[in-house]
This record gives C-alpha cells, sequence and structure tokens, in this order.
C-alpha cells in the first residue's frame, strides 16, 4: 500500500509519528496564510495542514492549486491540533498532519454536483445522482449503506451456514413460464426462435434442489420482474432466497427469526425480541385493512355490520343486504382535513370501485355530515362508543364487500398517518421495529377480469391440510401453507410450505387454476416428473434483500441501498441503457424489429 493509514486512523496516540495517507481531496480551506485539505478515503477524513514557512514554495503551490476531489498522496508528522480547533464531529479530529511531501495521483475536474456537503448533496436530483453514480457512491452516506448492505450479506451468509445451509448458484437463463408477473426474454441463437427467460426468482431450482437431497439451500439470489416500476421495485433486485426439506411452517419462522436477530444485531446492535407476533390474514385485513400492517400505531378499522343492518341509511345497510359490510376508522384529531385531503381519501375508495367516501367531521360538539341525518341514536351512540368519538376527530366509512371495505380503510389509514405525523399529532417511532408474521393466507384469490382463480402466492404453496377437501367445491375457503413477514408495514419476504405430491400439484395446475394439461406439461412437466422420483416435504421463503437493507439504512427507496439502480423509467443513466443494437446482432439473434413509430408532434 501507498499509505501508512486511512484516513480514519489517527488519534493522539499517533502524535510524532510521519504517516501517508491517500484520498481524495475532500475540501480545501486556506487560511490565514495556511492551506487546510481534507483527505477522505473509504473509512473517514483527516486533516492535513501546509505552512508556506516550512515548505518549499513549489510545493506550496500546488497544493493551493489543488481541485476538490482530486486524489492525493500526502506524508508528514501527525501532531495535536493547536488549542481551540478540535473537530468534535470527526474520530480524527484532535491531530492533524503537518505535511511535508505531497503527490497528485490525479487531478479532477470540477463535479457536476458536490459530495462533501450531507446538506447540498441530499436536495441533487437524483437522475443527475444517477448518471454519476460514482461520485454520488462517493458521498458519505451512500458508502454507508454499501457496507452495511455487505455487513449483512456476510452475517446472512454465515448466520445460514451455521444451520447447515449450502449456497447454490441457480441458473439466469431459466425457461419462460408466465404465471407471475411479466418476465424478461433472452433470444437464443443456437435455437432460431426460441427463447430463454431471466428468473422471477430461483422458486422451482429451489425445490428441484430439494428432490436432489440438498436438504438446506440458499442464495443471494438475483431476481427479474419485468415490471413498473416504484419506489421499492427494481427490474432486478436481490432475495435471500432458501429452502428446507422435512420441515413444518414452525421451522421456518423460527430460522427466519433467528436470521433477522443476528442481522438486526450485526447492523445497528439491536436485540429484537423473539418469537414474532402473528395474526392471521384476516385479523390483519380487518384491523388494519391490509395484509401488511403497520402496527406502530393503533387507528384501527372497527366493524359495524350488525349495528346498520336495519339502517334506514340505505347506503349501509343496502350494502350489507348485498353481502357486504359496513366498517369505520377514528383519525384522531383530523376533523380539521382540508378540502384536498378529504378529495385525495376519496379518490382512493373510487380507486376500489366505491361511489364515495362517507366521513364525519366532529367540530364545535357538532357532527358534520350529510349523512348524520339518516342514523338513529342507537347507531349514533354504537359510534361513540366503538370508535371512542371526541371533539375533533374525522370518522371515515366503508360500505362494501369485505375485502373492498377493508382495502379503502387501509388505504386511508395510511394516508390519515401520514398527515397525522406531518401534524405532529401521531408519532410514529422510526426506531421501533414491529415484526410479525401474517399467517393462514387463502390459497386462492378470484380474478374478475379473467373469471378464473389464481394463486395468492405461487401455484406450488400447499394448501392447509385440512382445508385440502375443499379445494373443488368452496376454493376461497381453502387456506394455504403460506406465511408473510412483515415490518413497520412493509412485507419484507414470503414463503409457504409446497406441495409435494405429483398428483395434488397437476389438480391445481389443471383443475383449480385451470391450466390446459399441454401447458402444464409444457412449462412444469419436469417438474411434476422430479417429483414422481422421491420428492421430500419441503418449503421455504424469500426475503427482499435490498428492502432489508433499506430498513436497515432507514431510507425509503431501495435505489439507495443498490450500487446501479435503474430509474422509474426503467433506464440506467450512467451506461446509457437500454439502447439499439447493430442489424447484425439482430440477424444472429433470427430478430426482426417492429417498433412503433413515435408519434409525429402536432403540426
Ligand atoms: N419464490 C417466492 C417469491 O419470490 C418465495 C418463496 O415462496 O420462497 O416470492
Amino acid at each position: 500500500m501507498k499509505r501508512t493509514h486511512h484516513c480514519n486512523e489517527l488519534r493522539p496516540a499517533h502524535i510524532g509519528q510521519t504517516v501517508t495517507l491517500t484520498g481524495w481531496v475532500h475540501s480545501r480551506r486556506d487560511l490565514g496564510g495556511l492551506i487546510f485539505l481534507d483527505i477522505r478515503d473509504r473509512e473517514g477524513r483527516t486533516q492535513s495542514v501546509f505552512d508556506p514557512s516550512d515548505l518549499p514554495k513549489e510545493l506550496f503551490d500546488r497544493a493551493s492549486s489543488l481541485r476538490s476531489e482530486s486524489v492525493v498522496l500526502v506524508t508528514g508528522k501527525v501532531r495535536q491540533r493547536p488549542e481551540g480547533t478540535n473537530n468534535s464531529k470527526i474520530p480524527t479530529g484532535e491531530v492533524e498532519v503537518m505535511a511535508t511531501s505531497m503527490e497528485l495521483l490525479n487531478h479532477a475536474e470540477v463535479l457536476p454536483f458536490p459530495v462533501d456537503d450531507p446538506e447540498v448533496s441530499s436536495k441533487v436530483n437524483e437522475e443527475l445522482r444517477l448518471k454519476y453514480r460514482y461520485l454520488d457512491l462517493r458521498r458519505p452516506e451512500m458508502a454507508r449503506n454499501l457496507r452495511l448492505r455487505s455487513k449483512v450479506a456476510t452475517a446472512t451468509r454465515v448466520f445460514l451456514d451455521e444451520q447447515g445451509f449450502l449456497e447454490v448458484e441457480t441458473p439466469i437463463l431459466f425457461k419462460s413460464t408466465p404465471e407471475g408477473a411479466r418476465e424478461f426474454l433472452v433470444p437464443s441463437r443456437v435455437h432460431p426462435g426460441q427463447f430463454y427467460a431471466l428468473p422471477q426468482s430461483p422458486q422451482q431450482f429451489k425445490q428441484i434442489l430439494m428432490v436432489a437431497g440438498v436438504e438446506r439451500y440458499f442464495q443471494l439470489a438475483r431476481c427479474f420482474r419485468d415490471e413498473d416500476q416504484r419506489a421499492d421495485r427494481q427490474l432486478e433486485f436481490t432475495q435471500v432466497d432458501l429452502e428446507m426439506s422435512f420441515i413444518e411452517r414452525e421451522d421456518i419462522y423460527a430460522l427466519i427469526e433467528g436470521l433477522l436477530k443476528r442481522v438486526w444485531k450485526t447492523a445497528h446492535n439491536i436485540d429484537i425480541t423473539t418469537p414474532f407476533r402473528r395474526i392471521t390474514f384476516e385479523e390483519a385485513l380487518n384491523r388494519y385493512g391490509i395484509d401488511k400492517p403497520d402496527t406502530r400505531f393503533a387507528m384501527e378499522i372497527v366493524d359495524f355490520t350488525e349495528e346498520f343492518r336495519a339502517s334506514t341509511f340505505k347506503v349501509f345497510s343496502g350494502a350489507i343486504a348485498n353481502g357486504g359490510v359496513v366498517k369505520a376508522l377514528n383519525a384522531k384529531g383530523l376533523a380539521g382535513a382540508t378540502q384536498g385531503q378529504i378529495e385525495t381519501m376519496t379518490e382512493y375508495a373510487k380507486s376500489f370501485g366505491a361511489k364515495g367516501l362517507a366521513f364525519i367531521k366532529v367540530e364545535n360538539g357538532e357532527w358534520k355530515s350529510p349523512i348524520v341525518k339518516f342514523f338513529s341514536q342507537i347507531e349514533k351512540d354504537a359510534l361513540t362508543i366503538k370508535l371512542k368519538i371526541e371533539e375533533g376527530d374525522l370518522i371515515l366509512f366503508a360500505a362494501d364487500q369485505w375485502l373492498n371495505a377493508c382495502e379503502i380503510l387501509g388505504r386511508i389509514r395510511l394516508y390519515c398517518a401520514e398527515v397525522l405525523k406531518n401534524q405532529g399529532k401521531l408519532v410514529i417511532p422510526t426506531d421501533r421495529y414491529d415484526f410479525l408474521w401474517v399467517i393462514d393466507f387463502p390459497l386462492l384469490s378470484f380474478d374478475k377480469e379473467q373469471n378464473r382463480w389464481y394463486s395468492s402466492h405461487h401455484p406450488f404453496t400447499a394448501p392447509v391440510a385440512e382445508d385440502v377437501p375443499l379445494l373443488k367445491t368452496e376454493p376461497k375457503k381453502v387456506r394455504g401453507q403460506h406465511y408473510d413477514i412483515v415490518v413497520n408495514g412493509v412485507e419484507l419476504g414470503g414463503g409457504s410450505i409446497r406441495i409435494h405430491q405429483p398428483a395434488v400439484q397437476k389438480t391445481i395446475f389443471e383443475e383449480v387454476l385451470q391450466i390446459p394439461p399441454e401447458m402444464v406439461e409444457a412449462r412444469f412437466g419436469y417438474m411434476l416428473e422430479a417429483f414422481k422420483y422421491g420428492a421430500p416435504p419441503h418449503g421455504g421463503i424469500a426475503l427482499g434483500f435490498d428492502r432489508m437493507i433499506a430498513i436497515l439504512c432507514g431510507t425509503t427507496s431501495i435505489r439507495d441501498v443498490i450500487a446501479f439502480p435503474k430509474t422509474a423509467k426503467a433506464t440506467d443513466l450512467m451506461t446509457d441503457s437500454p439502447a439499439p443494437v447493430e442489424p447484425k446482432q439482430l440477424r444472429d439473434l433470427h430478430i426482426q424489429l417492429k417498433v412503433p413509430q413515435k408519434e409525429d408532434p402536432k403540426p
């Protein structure tokens, strides 16, 4: 190494030693005839001082002309900083290096944005940050994220190794099995007109590894889904993917609780409490209106179906007569909601197919709402008691089919929480981690548009044994052996116990999911065959690694914890990808393009 110490190493104990540091010029200040250069490397920064009375003029001049972010090597003697000039904000702040020589290793042009000031750089437009990602990653905050990611990856590997897991890589060039999200296709040159697909997850391979007798598999697996981008989505992302044989759901719960305990301890020295709480899908929907509830605050949804069954308010009693429910929530202290906020919430309700949003503002001792006049005293009393209504509250209703009513209020609950938090009326602690298992999901969900059942998790999920007889008669009632791990309203991962009997798997594909037998054979035939040769009972889970790191780093965007993420428009601004290719490349792949013409701008 050219250096003797890194830039976060020198302390008073080093005073008097001659040291060499290498790194970037974090800042240069000319003060009282001296030049102060802060040199930064991955570990931190150290102040060096150039004193013209001790140095050849040529060296001093070179130091005074240095640009920020140039790469330098500085040698000098460590000394105590003069009285009153200590910098308590950095660990090396008690000492400085009196430079005796300096070598410019590489010059830097003026940067497109500063990296030395967290205040300024946090406001830099994200597109610019992504175009110059290598500069963005120099920012200490981003470097910290990368480091934490690496540390957690190592802790994960060590933990799973201790538990007897083998790390096995599975193919990136897989086969198209378009059951879940949209896939990326890769044309085959050798087999004209045929395609590989990038895996949405290593699901099928990990199950095959169980048939292969691996017993415990894991992988920090890259997965690819051609979906529209959101803050917590990327076209490619990483999962801590694992699978185990001869286990039950409880084994997965215990394993993941142990893993997360280790991860939180390693990352933040926090001891999280295990076992985690468990909540059924139904209870999560009933109380929080979502299958990944943020339980750090209450604002729970309350059911009023019985109270309004015979109501003269037809909007409610009519919905109930139609097989629906009436639910409400109390956004405490939000009676002053603006017109705009009410409209936003109404839009949420409409996006679930509701006609509007009924609400009551409790202001000046009065219930302000056009619907209150239809309520009987008994109905009003029930609302007051069950919702603990007080002055200043905002009551919101949903009268709809059960799932819809829950989801409407679930969405509104999160919105109200955000508004109340911003007004300082609700505290959602950021240093608390509410882990919970969501269990007893329905095995199947119904797709109204396509008029068919689809798997709530994926088609390999085993039904709860006692519900199997209902598969053909009442599919809606069948629970799946599927579980999600949730923390603070974020789905950290999910998995299931799998079907390991080929006949049951075939029934699910053909009779329940109504996939034509030829298609089942073409897509999953190899798996059904593998299961005939002694498939052990097995199950697994995948944790969203990027999301987990984002939570640990306290950021809401997974782009902040991925070295080279894509934009919301699915582009890589640094390498300028995707991009056109040469006609010859397309010819080799037997591909002819038919790209829609961009519409001409109107004259
Ligand atoms: N492969 C599943 C997923 O990506 C996870 C699992 O069931 O293990 O969601």
